[in-house]
């Protein structure tokens, strides 16, 4: 037998032991890439299958194959993508594309009748360890329309790529669809201020045929709907409508659905039930390949090697859009003051850029990050209350206050509403006891901290 044989067979006896979808949304393009004395290697089509078949389907795999090649002791997976983003970042070597799109002309150009922007596609998009499960499953979303991975809920922290990954995957259903679909992108601000406006001005069935004729429906930031209860009510009757006709819903928040406390639990259970991915920080390698891509769209005269690239990486570990806002500060002023990309020059200017980045966060920023982020006002936060609503997310800005800008326990305690700074020291102690055990707690505080930073 064949590897191609031998892979027919298996997929024969896998197609009766699993369910119809599932054996098509894991096996579709499986192919049996190698065949060695006592493994195999299966190539499937993207991470996202890969790590699915490798936990669910090892042991099932393996008893199958070996009916036909007892001698088969151990499977191996790897992944046979075939679309392909602008670049993979592996350890290795990374590759650049060819031939690039140049972006100068439609930077910022937004197609009025879907609302996104062209300047976010996959051609410039690069994928990594932190958002390889997220682009997977975008690819999913895209061979699947409306059905299997019905919302997509894409989370993650601030400038890692949220927008693009979703953009794009509106951009690329366009390309493949033409004008025989409909796609909307919207902000989660936009969509509350619509909702706000059509109900002031009696307009709400605009609002409504605007969203629930879609075929497609991508709704970036959506940690913004918590607390505007209409804006809620009015987006579940869309979801609903669009979900029960198997129209595409793409969800992009800041959090996971489990952390979007104020959430309607209804919304929430709804957000769970489809396809959650996150993306995370990006690694040194994944850095530095977009580093080398925007240098490539830039068309700068630059030529900069690895290795000073390499400084610039590493200095902007969480946080892309930093990242190339600094590659770009970085060129601006080597150009302007006639300087080569020497080693010397990149690092001192590094510093001058870095350096300008850490100023003195004020406890009012504390306090309007964390109103923000549980949709709690402001006063509330400060006033003094004993609810229990209140009272975490004012000790939190008061740990935050402590342990990471370091403010003495009689600052904060007067900058909180006047406080006793016993209560401040006892809000502190209390946090750091609790972020041993609740690792929920720990993931919030670091989004806050993540958001703090980030203002800066
Ligand atoms: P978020 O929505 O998560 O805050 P964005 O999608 O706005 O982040 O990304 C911030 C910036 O970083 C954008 O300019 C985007 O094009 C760029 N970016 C993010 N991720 C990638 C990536 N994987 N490859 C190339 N550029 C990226
Ligand atoms: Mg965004």
């Amino acid at each position: 037998m064949d590897n191609k044989e031998l892979w027919q067979s298996v997929l024969g006896e896998l197609e009766l032991q699993i369910s119809k979808p599932n054996f098509q949304t894991w096996f579709k393009n499986s192919e049996l890439v190698e065949k060695g004395d006592d493994y195999v290697v299966i190539g499937l089509e993207s991470a996202f299958a890969k790590e699915w078949v490798e936990t669910k389907y090892d042991k099932l795999i393996l008893k199958i194959i070996r009916n036909f090649e007892p001698e088969i002791k151990e499977i191996r997976y790897q992944i046979q993508s075939s679309n392909k983003p602008a670049i993979i970042a592996t350890k290795k070597k990374v590759e650049l594309p060819q031939e690039t799109e140049s972006l100068n002309i439609s930077e910022y150009s937004i197609d009025p009748k879907t609302n996104l922007n062209s300047r976010y596609t996959f051609q410039n998009f690069v994928v990594g360890s932190n958002n390889e499960l997220a682009y997977s499953a975008a690819m999913a979303v895209i061979k699947e329309l409306g059905k299997k991975y019905n919302p997509l809920f894409i989370y993650g922290g601030v400038g890692l790529g949220k927008t693009h990954l979703i953009q794009a995957t509106g951009n690329e259903l366009k390309k493949i669809y033409k004008n025989k679909i409909g796609i909307r992108y919207v902000s989660t601000e936009t969509f509350v201020n619509e909702v706000i406006n059509g109900i002031k001005n009696k307009r709400m069935e605009d609002v409504k045929n605007k969203y629930r004729k879609v075929d497609v429906l991508i709704i970036d930031d959506i940690q913004f709907i918590a607390g505007k209860e209409k804006t809620q009510e009015e987006f579940f009757h869309t979801f609903n409508t669009l979900y029960e006709n198997n129209k595409q819903i793409i969800i992009s928040s800041d959090r996971s659905p489990y952390l979007l406390s104020t959430l309607e639990e209804r919304l929430r259970s709804r957000f769970e039930g489809g396809m959650v991915a996150d993306i995370s920080y990006p690694d040194f390698e994944t850095r530095m390949a977009i580093l080398k891509l925007k240098l490539q769209n830039m068309h700068s005269d630059f030529y900069i090697s690895d290795d000073i690239l390499g400084l610039i990486a590493e200095k902007f570990p969480y946080n892309i859009r930093e990242l190339e806002g600094a590659l770009t500060r970085l060129l601006g002023i080597l150009k302007i003051r006639k300087l080569n990309p020497t080693r010397q020059n990149i690092e001192s200017l590094l510093n001058e850029i870095t350096s300008q980045r850490v100023m003195m966060i004020a406890p009012e920023t504390v306090v309007k990050i964390v109103s923000e982020f549980y949709n709690i006002p402001e006063k509330d936060l400060l006033s003094h209350s004993r609810k229990k609503e209140l009272v975490k997310p004012r000790q939190i800005i008061m740990y935050i206050l402590r342990e990471y800008l370091k403010y003495s326990f009689p600052t904060i305690a007067r900058k909180l509403g006047d406080r006793d700074h016993t209560t401040v020291l006892h809000a502190y102690n209390k946090i750091s006891q609790q972020l041993n055990k609740d690792h929920l707690l720990t993931q919030e505080i670091n989004l806050i901290k993540e958001k703090i930073y980030n203002k800066h």
